[in-house]
């Protein structure tokens, strides 16, 4: 891939650990595009149909690859998902994965109105790290970063965090 001027970024975790409202504030602030995989799914059809037991669309791994191609190589977006598995490892320059203690996360799946299936599905993802290790799997460990994600202030942080980090990539770039 040609280098870039704006960096990729992934933020990733279990659902319900605030990727989505991370992202949100972290497009605000940076400039960059907030690209929410799971609303694409269902918004440009990249999926093998719908599971009625998960409740949820069957992603398909090679069209969301395809699709966001373009986007990506052009740099400057946020990516937003609940898995690190399967993106091509070019495509980042960092990968967030942000991080919540088990009460905190099961109040908020809670809230979302989950059944107990899936709520308990979530909260044994989360114990067992396993969006971690897969971020670790896949990705150069130099470019992997574990955020907690627990408070109003932890996001904060967080988002100023990437912030500072964007602004130090893009001047690195232009130098
Ligand atoms: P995800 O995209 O990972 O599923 P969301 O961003 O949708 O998670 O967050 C789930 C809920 O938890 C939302 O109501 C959001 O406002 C809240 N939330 C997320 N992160 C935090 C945080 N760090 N502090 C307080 N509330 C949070």
């Amino acid at each position: 891939m040609p280098p870039r001027k704006y960096p990729n970024i992934l933020i990733t975790g279990t659902p319900g650990c605030g990727k989505t409202t991370t992202c949100e504030l972290a497009a605000i602030a940076t400039g960059l595009t907030h690209l929410e995989v799971g609303k694409l799914v269902k918004e440009r059809g990249l999926h093998d149909g719908f599971d009625d037991e998960f409740q949820s669309w069957i992603l398909d791994e090679d069209k969301v690859v395809d699709e966001l191609e373009p986007e990506m190589q052009q740099g400057g977006r946020i990516v937003d998902h609940h898995g690190a598995d399967f993106f091509p490892e070019r495509w980042f320059d960092l990968v967030v994965v942000l991080r919540a203690d088990t009460q905190v996360l099961f109040g908020r799946l809670e809230q979302r109105g989950y059944s107990s299936k899936k709520i308990e599905e979530n909260m044994e993802c989360e114990i067992m790290q396993v969006v971690l290790d897969e971020a670790r799997e896949s990705y150069r460990p130099e470019i992997v970063v574990e955020l907690p994600s627990n408070t109003v202030e932890d996001m904060e942080n967080n988002v100023e965090r990437i912030e500072s980090w964007v602004t130090q990539f893009v001047q690195e770039r232009s130098e």
